[in-house]
């Protein structure tokens, strides 16, 4: 096994006390787009719970494909994320499938999930694109807060919080301020009575920048697994 399970969780505690944080407060969402269901599983035998994918069918694949390779007691344990662009007509099966999506940004997919979710709600995020980059899926600013009232007219939803993915630059200082205007929203929005706890922010290469601008869940990719098999450095882009 080649994953760096155990440097990956000490550089987290590591930046967490570093930061004035509280030990615990940063949650390890592992990213295992691209990576075979063999390695999910050994990573939750080795104690990960939190597994993200990005693309939908490459993800019900791999949930069903790890469902079978562990006991049941650790396979039901495990907290499947969705991070990926959400498209309108693949929300039953995000709803029927998924724990959390941390990339919704319109009323349209916000009102199909929860139209298809049914037991427990679905935990939501809001992805937000504060650097108005085209390629990118999320919410402005402006349009945030209409969104967020939304989602909790919604009883099969539960709105957790924002996620964002700064544009990839290596300067510490813009990728904090990135950072920096998602929490200000946040910290708005709970000043605003929304109480909501999380903050999806920090990949393998802006994850000091997210723990320092108080990110609770990182999603860390390849610092965990290695460099995904066969694609180009711009597979980051959706
Ligand atoms: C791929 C991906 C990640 C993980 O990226 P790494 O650079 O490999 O850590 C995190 N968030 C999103 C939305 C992704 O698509």
């Amino acid at each position: 096994m080649s994953f760096r399970f155990d440097q990956t969780r000490a550089q987290i505690a590591r930046m967490t006390t570093a930061w004035c944080r509280p030990a615990d407060s940063v949650r390890l969402i592992a990213v295992s787009k691209q990576h075979s269901a063999d390695k999910v599983a050994d990573l939750a035998r080795l104690g990960q719970r939190d597994f993200a994918e990005n693309y939908l069918q490459e993800g019900l694949e791999k949930i069903t494909q790890v469902n079978h390779l562990l006991p049941k007691a650790i396979a039901d344990s495990l907290c499947w994320h969705f991070i990926g662009h959400v498209q309108s007509r693949k929300c039953r099966l995000l709803a029927e499938r998924f724990d959390w999506v941390h990339s919704v940004d319109s009323i349209k997919v916000a009102d199909k999930l929860h139209q298809y979710r049914s037991g427990d709600p679905i935990n939501v995020l809001i992805q937000l694109n504060l650097q108005q980059e085209q390629q990118k899926s999320g919410v402005s600013a402006q349009d945030l807060l209409t969104l967020a009232k939304h989602i909790l007219e919604l009883p099969n939803l539960r709105l957790r919080g924002l996620m964002t993915v700064a544009k990839l630059e290596n300067d510490f200082a813009k990728q904090r301020a990135a950072f920096g205007r998602c929490r200000e929203l946040f910290d708005t929005l709970n000043l605003q009575g929304f109480n909501i706890d999380h903050l999806s922010m920090g990949m393998s290469a802006t994850l000091e920048a997210a723990i320092a601008e108080g990110s609770t869940m990182v999603r860390l990719g390849t610092a965990l697994f290695g460099p995904r098999p066969g694609k180009t450095h711009m597979q980051h882009v959706q």
